[in-house]
């Protein structure tokens, strides 16, 4: 975990779906900086209260609340955001990770599997980004934290460039994803909005533990990475708290994939 240094003290911000796996590193690492967080959760709260006790054991860290919400639906959406500006005042950082998976091929995936998860992975971070847009706006600059008018980064996947077979819903809703950054990018930027993505490659979280679990399942992952390591939360959450950051301020509109290489074609590492 990297070291606090209070690059968003004095800032808040909210990340979904942070009672587990890349959202609650990402909580910590925020929180860590000195940012305010709201962690929202969506079935565990016991879970998302030991995030807080982590983040308050730094001392240097911000405050934290907890808020139970599922943002595929916008009156849960709205419900997290006045809770944070309830508490402390308005946001400035807002990451939509929440996120799953309900897999079948293409032929047998019912309506209701591709619904679920195009509503929590891309309406869910419509609906977020949406009210994070709105306070910034409403709020205005404040210059004594940050250069920008508001941060947001998404939570994508590699998958947004690579196709995946059994995976369609997943696939499209994370190359949904890249446009909706990129359009909130063009449409916001002149106001001094960023908006960028991180796209992790293989993450050790509940989304993937059936594959990771087994000695197997894990050389099997690692094919695919050229730096033959999968990777573990804390390395998206230490990329976010720098992108939330003013040292990367002039990057806007754009996905970083952290991901050991595999979006570098390891399959045609011997000629294809
Ligand atoms: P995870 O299962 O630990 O986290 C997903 C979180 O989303 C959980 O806390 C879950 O409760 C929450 N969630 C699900 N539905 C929700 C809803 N309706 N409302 C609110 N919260 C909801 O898995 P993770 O790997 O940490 O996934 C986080 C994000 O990272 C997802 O968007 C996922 O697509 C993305 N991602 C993960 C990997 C990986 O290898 N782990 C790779 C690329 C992208």
């Amino acid at each position: 975990m990297q070291k606090p240094n209070q690059r968003l003290k004095g800032q808040t911000c909210i990340v979904t779906g942070s009672s587990s796996g890349i959202g609650k590193a990402v909580a910590i690492a925020i929180g860590k900086e000195g940012a305010n967080v709201i962690i929202n959760y969506h079935s565990s709260k016991e879970e998302a209260e030991e995030v807080a006790h982590e983040i308050s054991e730094c001392k240097l860290s911000g405050d934290s609340i907890v808020v139970k919400a599922d943002v595929s639906k916008e009156d849960e959406v709205k419900k997290i955001f006045k809770a944070g500006i309830n508490k402390f005042g308005t946001i400035d950082i807002c990451v939509p990770n929440a996120g799953m998976q309900q897999d079948a091929a293409l032929h047998e995936m019912t309506l209701d599997q591709w619904n679920a998860v195009i509503n929590i992975n891309l309406t869910g971070q419509f609906l977020a980004c949406r009210e994070a847009i709105k306070e910034f706006m409403r709020r205005g600059m404040r210059p004594e934290v940050s250069k920008s008018l508001g941060k947001i980064i998404h939570m994508s996947s590699v998958h947004e460039i690579i196709p995946w077979a059994g995976h369609a819903n997943y696939a499209a809703s994370k190359g949904g994803i890249e446009m909706l950054m990129k359009t909130i990018c063009q449409e916001y930027a002149p106001k001094k909005v960023r908006c960028n993505s991180i796209a992790p490659g293989a993450i050790k979280t509940d989304i993937n533990k059936d594959v990771w679990e087994t000695k197997e399942g894990r050389e099997q992952m690692k094919k695919v990475i050229p730096y033959n390591k999968i990777g573990e939360p804390e390395d998206i959450g230490s990329v976010a708290a720098w992108l939330a950051s003013d040292e990367s301020e002039y990057i806007n509109g754009a996905t970083i994939f952290v991901d050991g290489g595999m979006t570098c074609y390891p399959g045609f590492t011997n000629n294809g």
